[in-house]
């Protein structure tokens, strides 16, 4: 069975003791976390050590990196290289965030090289794709997400493909309280793992799981999940409260 994921995406939001005392305050709740259940706390770089010691103790609990650079290491200052995160034994890293390929220019290219890094290490890449508005309207969505996996992920092996977790996030409904219709979510969802079939076979398809992120909310979670190719969310302003991130886990399938 896949695994069913509830992942946090903090972005560039709280202080160190804000996101000590949200980690405190979900944690707390001792939620019952089947065994494939997996919870997702994406946050910023300065906290991944804090963040990893609250749940080190917790199984099925892990943090992520919500970004890597794609180069090994070198004159690149300010950025982060994959093999610092795996020495602090990271378990995840979002990449491709339509944000980072907003404002950053982040290519698919870009992201391949980063997933050859990612999987060259223990780490789980958290690939993000999905269309602006523009594209949606056009109704050319199915073609502009293969796209983005053809161009970054075809490459791999099957081995590799499956350690990859894929997150759909269409730009038009990210942090704007619109939220995909689940027919409009299982549709994309659906075709993702086709595209993923036709290349790699249906069994592998049928492992990697298929994360639902754009405005998940706690009174959306869990019809949004109930959709049989949503196997989770990447949750970005829901994640920030405690009791609403707490019921988006609670909604996992
Ligand atoms: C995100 O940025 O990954 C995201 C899905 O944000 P939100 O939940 O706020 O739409």
């Amino acid at each position: 069975m896949r695994k069913q994921i509830a992942a946090a995406n903090w972005k560039m939001n709280l202080t160190y003791q804000q996101g000590q005392e949200l980690l405190d305050k979900i944690l707390a709740e001792n939620i019952e976390i089947k065994v494939h259940h997996e919870v997702i706390f994406g946050v910023p770089f300065p906290y991944l050590i804090m963040a990893k010691e609250k749940v080190a103790n917790l199984k099925n609990y892990h943090i992520s990196a919500q970004n890597c650079y794609n180069k090994k290491s070198g004159a690149y200052t300010g950025e982060v290289s994959v093999e610092m995160l795996e020495s602090i034994k990271i378990h995840h890293c979002i990449i491709g965030h339509s944000e980072r390929r907003e404002y950053f220019a982040e290519s698919n290219l870009m992201l391949s090289e980063k997933l050859d890094l990612l999987l060259g290490t223990g780490i789980t890449p958290i690939f993000c794709c999905g269309e602006p508005l523009s594209i949606r309207e056009a109704g050319t969505q199915n073609e502009f997400v293969e796209k983005q996996l053809q161009e970054s992920l075809f490459h791999l092996s099957e081995e590799d493909l499956k350690k990859v977790v894929i997150a759909y996030e269409p730009i038009w409904a990210i942090g704007t309280g619109k939220t995909a219709t689940t027919e409009q979510a299982q549709e994309i969802h659906a075709h993702l793992r086709s595209v993923l079939a036709k290349k790699y076979g249906e069994d592998v398809a049928n492992e990697i799981s298929i994360l639902y992120g754009g405005s998940v909310k706690a009174n959306n979670a869990k019809e949004l999940f109930s959709c049989p190719d949503v196997d989770g969310g990447l949750v970005g302003g829901a994640s920030l409260d405690a009791v609403d991130f707490a019921e988006i886990i609670k909604a996992l399938q």
